[in-house]
């Protein structure tokens, strides 16, 4: 454990009276100041080498400014436990985790959200219903992490491995559990035990065994993720080491009529350390969760990773506004793609080559998670609008921005992406229609506003 600068000054130490030449000589209300440049694990540690500071190891001043940092500006619903332990086994190991997470599950992807109640919690997006409007996510809570686990633990839900530990056995406080139940948490009895683990960075990937050969899945995230939310970080959990199997020979012999198989094996890019969560309860409705139904067999065996995505929520402009520019549209969007119901796309503009590209979040079995779904180029408003069907301009407003583009689509499994022409029309701040030539198709995408933004629950 690193100690903090001002300990190791031996310059400043020579300089000092007798009396204060160990930092644990200073009185308890200087170090008080002095914690607050200094991280959690480092108060932590100071404490623990001075004997006489020991005794202020749960201050709770010291850790209510901490926990503050969460936005938890108090424990009542904790149980009474004290803002230490709710800090030390809580916020500490799992805080990273509150926001968008990402999963690089084959095709279809999936978006959770955790987030902080009083008690911690996390609740998943699920988007499916086909309509031509996207739906809106419908959060179903997923898992819970915190103190009132009501099922008997196992071993594994103990794993707050990093947090600060103190330094004398009568302190251990009680550890944050993840339990998980895909019903209402009234209902006890469903209430099982689950863990969330930090994987390290990996190269595998997922392939696509065809009749005649196999062809990578796209990569996810991919190398230049805009989404990708770097200064996040991952949970304070040791990380895991997962037993990877490349399965590249294996499929060779696999039988034609098991095929297309999903399958996984190394590629040349190595992705990002993430989380996977598995749940112990043995629960279809669980897995389903986390990997909804496909429509290929997959032959892969470790759990999706998930990555961070940036909470990339953003109020639109109006396009007769002064200040609109298509660089307003960046950010989370919803759109509908034919029979496969809403996906979640992020939108991000390119001031260079003066596009609006869209790349999908979530996906299906033609074009899937990670890849390009459509591309504006800014240019083409100047020039004449391409001929489109009627039925389509006629349900544009007047005055509407129309511009061209190109969009992805795909034969199912994705073995290539087949790039087509796009009419895209900007309604307003928050909504897109996007005409769809080759499938003679009219597809709304509607700006996501996060769950306050009106998605009733
Ligand atoms: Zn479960």
């Amino acid at each position: 454990m690193s100690l903090p600068a001002v300990v190791a000054e031996s310059s400043t130490v020579a300089q000092m009276p007798e009396a204060v030449r160990n930092v644990c000589d200073l009185p308890y209300d200087v170090l008080f100041e002095l914690f607050r440049h200094l991280s959690a694990v480092d108060v932590t540690s100071l404490l623990n080498t001075c004997r006489g500071a020991h005794k202020h190891t749960q201050d709770p001043s010291i850790w209510q400014r901490y926990c503050s940092q969460y936005g938890l500006r108090s424990v009542v619903n904790f149980g009474g436990l004290s803002f230490y332990t709710v800090y030390t086994q809580l916020l500490h190991p799992y805080g990273p985790l509150l926001g968008l997470w990402a999963s690089d599950y084959p095709y279809r992807g999936n978006i959770i959200e955790f987030r902080l109640i009083p008690g911690d919690d996390k609740e998943q997006g699920g988007l499916s219903t086909s309509t031509r409007h996207p739906v809106l996510p419908n959060y179903v809570r997923a898992l819970k992490i915190g103190f009132d686990a009501p099922f008997v633990p196992s071993p594994r839900t103990t794993i707050a491995s990093q947090a600060p530990s103190p330094r004398s056995p009568n302190d251990v406080p009680p550890k944050a559990r993840v339990s998980c139940s895909v019903l209402p948490p009234v209902d006890h009895a469903h209430w099982h035990s689950t863990y969330v683990e930090v994987v390290p960075p990996s190269s595998y990937g997922y392939f696509m065994q065809g009749y005649r050969k196999p062809f990578p899945h796209p990569g996810f995230p991919p190398l230049d993720a805009l989404w990708y939310d770097s200064p996040r970080g991952l949970p304070h959990l040791k990380p895991s080491i997962p037993v990877l199997v490349d399965q590249r020979e294996l499929v060779r012999i696999y039988p034609a009529v098991r095929l297309p198989i999903i399958f996984a094996s190394t590629t040349p890019h190595m992705k990002p350390a993430a989380i996977s969560i598995h749940c112990s309860g043995g629960d279809d409705r669980c897995t389903q969760m986390y990997q909804p139904a496909l429509p290929f067999d997959d032959l892969s065996t470790a759990p999706p990773r998930y990555y961070p995505l940036r909470w990339d929520i953003r109020a639109g402009v109006d396009p007769s506004d002064a200040d609109w520019k298509l660089g307003t549209l960046e950010g989370l969007w919803l759109g509908v793609f034919g029979p496969y119901g809403t996906e979640v796309l992020h939108l991000t503009w390119h001031q260079e080559e003066e596009e609006l590209r869209a790349i999908k979040l979530t996906g299906d079995a033609n074009v899937p998670r990670g890849t390009l779904s459509w591309t504006l180029h800014a240019s083409s408003n100047a020039s004449p609008p391409i001929p489109t069907s009627a039925e389509w301009t006629s349900e544009l407003p007047g005055g509407c921005l129309v511009y061209t583009g190109t969009g992805t689509i795909s034969e199912r499994g994705f073995p290539y992406g087949i790039t087509v022409p796009l009419s895209i029309a900007i309604l307003n701040a928050d909504d897109i229609h996007i005409f769809w030539d080759q499938m003679n198709d009219t597809r709304i995408y509607t700006r996501y506003k996060g769950r306050e933004g009106g998605a009733g629950c």
